[in-house]
């Protein structure tokens, strides 16, 4: 029931989970956790690795990981001010998002997603901010689902405009969507996205989706402590019924703004026991390697839920995400404190060869992993917040 490895306790270190019922204990300290040999230089250091990179054929960074996957963020600015990502005392009237001119345009985003697939990424997400608040969408999807290699074209939305935007979104390529919804609650749903709107416009959105064809459809729960616990189970039975997959997701130290604190994750174990307790559930192996989720199904065969644990059973070694922000800044890790432009070579002249030297630089030089070396050591480092480099 419970995936080989890790999970739950004490973040940094490794749980060893028995099938149902679960079970979790803390791995013998033979795990190395690093909390105290932590090194900042490590977390956003992308200075280009001396050594000589491949300059054909998929890159590999300082701990063997290629890239596959690029989630591209189209803008910084969101319609919600979820409390754990965009709190609305931190992000008021008078915060000042990008301007549109510092924006990357489509066509600057294909291009740099082209190289990207050129090497080795194989799976495309488009986000944000909320990227459906951006003008046009489906011109950008059109010409990013016909690079050739693309085999994943995904979306993450909140899913507010999904009525109008849905079909096309399906028309122009998009092959499937996810959806982020704490609560099914309309006043829990109101104060943890901060949205001024009920949980029904969202629920509609979500049908729209499926109506356009867009399969399969996956919702993001994260889940906070004295927020949302209580509706775990409720959005299970919902999503199950309905032949969603849900995606529970801890909730993460990501940016600096939310107030995070260790005491408020509810860890993956303590939501697949009370998801188990209701609908019992069995570990399912991963769809390929390095995905995200853990999953699971329901033993009854009425479909499968996934964790996202990445605060309480960290997966950097199987990271394989690059992220590109909004305004051209390449990310190699969702807690970096700065990334390496991009933008700027693309609108001095630079061709794609320079393009993909760069990148390849970037990512050789590669050895973040944040989540395995969470501590109270990195807890006041600074971090770019999430919303500005694509959730
Ligand atoms: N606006 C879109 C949306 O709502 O899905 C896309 C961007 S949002 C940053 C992407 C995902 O990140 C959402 O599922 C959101 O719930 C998740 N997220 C944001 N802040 C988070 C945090 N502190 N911990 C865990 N997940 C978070």
């Amino acid at each position: 029931m419970v995936p080989p490895g890790t999970g739950g306790g004490t973040p940094g270190v490794p749980r060893r989970c028995s099938p149902a019922p679960i079970r979790c204990v803390d791995a013998p300290a033979t795990a190395p956790t690093r909390r105290d040999r932590y090194d900042v230089r490590t977390m956003s250091d992308t200075t280009p690795d001396p050594r000589p990179q491949p300059s054909e054929g998929p890159p590999r960074d300082r701990l063997g990981r290629r890239p596959r996957d690029l989630r591209i963020s189209v803008t910084d600015r969101c319609n919600f001010r979820c409390t754990y990502c965009m709190p609305a005392e931190v992000f008021g009237r008078d915060y000042a998002f990008l301007p549109r001119s510092q924006i990357l345009t489509y066509e600057e985003i294909v291009r740099l997603a082209a190289i990207f697939v050129r090497l080795g990424v194989e799976k495309l997400r488009i986000t944000g901010g909320e990227p459906t608040v951006r003008r046009d969408l489906p011109d950008l999807v059109r010409p990013l689902a016909a690079i050739e290699g693309v085999r994943d074209l995904t979306l993450t939305t909140n899913g507010s405009t999904l009525r109008t935007l849905a079909a096309p979104l399906a028309g122009a390529g998009l092959r499937r969507i996810t959806v982020s919804l704490d609560s099914l609650d309309d006043a829990l749903f109101r104060a943890m996205s901060g949205a001024d709107m009920p949980v029904a416009r969202v629920l509609d959105g979500i049908a729209a989706a499926r109506e356009a064809g867009l399969a399969p459809v996956k919702i993001n729960m994260v889940v906070k402590r004295g927020s949302n616990e209580a509706s775990i189970v409720p959005m299970a039975r919902w999503a199950r019924d309905a032949g969603f997959i849900l995606r529970f997701i801890e909730y993460m130290d990501v940016g600096t703004a939310n107030g995070w604190r260790m005491d408020d994750v509810v860890p993956w174990a303590e939501i697949v026991a009370l998801v188990d307790a209701t609908f019992p559930l069995e570990a399912l192996p991963p769809n390929y390697p390095g995905e995200v989720a853990t999953r699971f199904r329901y033993r009854d065969g009425a479909g499968e839920i996934g964790v996202i644990a990445s605060v309480t059973a960290p997966f950097c070694g199987a990271c394989t995400r690059a992220r590109l922000s909004a305004e051209g800044e390449l990310f190699t890790c969702l807690f970096a404190a700065r990334g390496t432009d991009l933008r700027a070579p693309l609108r001095a002249g630079a061709d794609d060869a320079e393009l993909e030297a760069r990148i390849r630089a970037v990512w050789g030089a590669r050895d973040d992993r944040y989540s395995d070396l969470r501590s109270a050591g990195t807890a006041n480092l600074p971090r770019v917040e999430m919303f500005a480099i694509g959730g």
